[in-house]
């Protein structure tokens, strides 16, 4: 999940349309901005927090009623940390700006144990692949300390080299072949890929055939998508045999009931067997982050 301000994606309150079971059509490229935000067709919208203090309030109250331990990006992490510290795993995301740490910081952050996973890695949203030269020292600096990363290879908001910020957006880049050199050169890496590369399904069970470390995570599909096309894509990855990598994610970013929403159509999902609902909401996760037993004693309560 996301540590925001709530005015993160414009000022609130902001709608999100939970399944969108039909996207709005253009007539062009230029006027697709304006077609989706008139669109009317949403049958179920949850609007964001107003205030940074409910964006995190709300978020926390849900985590404690559903138990929840979370690893979180984003500019409000330090934050929520000071308040909640027990119940966030840190991780420092990498936009493909001028503001990123140098890979020689990321070292010494890492080092420092003020983080300990990198990412969200949103490249894609540049227009940059995982494989880009620029991402090599750091993906060489994330092998050598043994940190998990997570990269963004699946869904950007629809449409979006056709709104400002985006345009370097390719539908190629959902690709996650893309990452297959990366994972080959440094075969020490631990590399989780957000959204689970949607829509590339056949290209993402290849990859997790011939890479059997590659995590995925089901955030923001499983709540934007129409749920047919979320559950055949998620009941694709457990046919496969690969459920035991499978993460939950939730991508709440200043929406803190999609925590809650994601974690019931897993809860209630029926081609998922108890222990594979389980496995995708917690012991994926506790494998691919290598928690101590400590620590899942504690998140037991035990
Ligand atoms: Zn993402």
């Amino acid at each position: 999940m996301h540590a925001n301000k709530a005015d993160f994606a414009g000022p609130p309150p902001i709608p999100y349309c939970i399944h969108v079971d039909e996207w709005p059509v253009s007539a062009t490229g230029a006027e697709w901005m304006e077609t989706l935000f008139s669109d009317t067709t949403c049958k179920r919208e949850i609007m964001s927090q107003k205030t940074d203090e409910d964006v995190m309030n709300k978020t926390l109250q849900i985590m404690k009623r559903r138990n929840v331990y979370a690893v979180v990006s984003g500019r409000m992490t330090e934050k929520w940390q000071a308040v909640a510290p027990d119940r966030f795993i840190p991780s420092l995301l990498y936009r493909s700006d001028k503001n990123d740490a140098s890979p020689d910081s990321v070292r010494k952050l890492f080092l420092s144990g003020k983080y300990r996973v990198f990412g969200e890695i949103m490249a894609q949203y540049k227009g940059i692949a995982p494989n880009d030269p620029s991402l090599d020292p750091y993906w060489a600096v994330l092998e050598e300390l043994n940190i998990p990363v997570g990269i963004h290879i699946g869904p950007t908001p629809i449409g979006a080299p056709y709104m400002p910020g985006w345009e370097k957006v390719r539908a190629r880049l959902h690709s996650p072949l893309l990452l297959e050199e990366v994972l080959i050169k440094h075969p020490r890496l631990r590399v989780y890929i957000m959204h689970a590369a949607w829509p590339m399904i056949d290209e993402l069970l290849a990859l997790m055939w011939v890479h059997p470390h590659v995590y995925v995570d089901i955030s923001s599909i499983i709540t934007d998508l129409s749920k047919p096309a979320f559950s055949n894509y998620l009941k694709r990855i457990i046919d496969a045999g690969f459920g035991n990598r499978v993460m939950y994610g939730s991508d709440q970013m200043v929406w803190p009931e999609l925590l809650d929403i994601g974690i019931n159509i897993i809860e209630q999902a029926d081609f998922l067997t108890p222990k594979q609902k389980r496995n995708i909401l917690y012991n994926n996760a506790a494998r691919f982050l290598q928690l101590s037993k400590e620590e899942i004693d504690r998140h037991h309560g035990r």
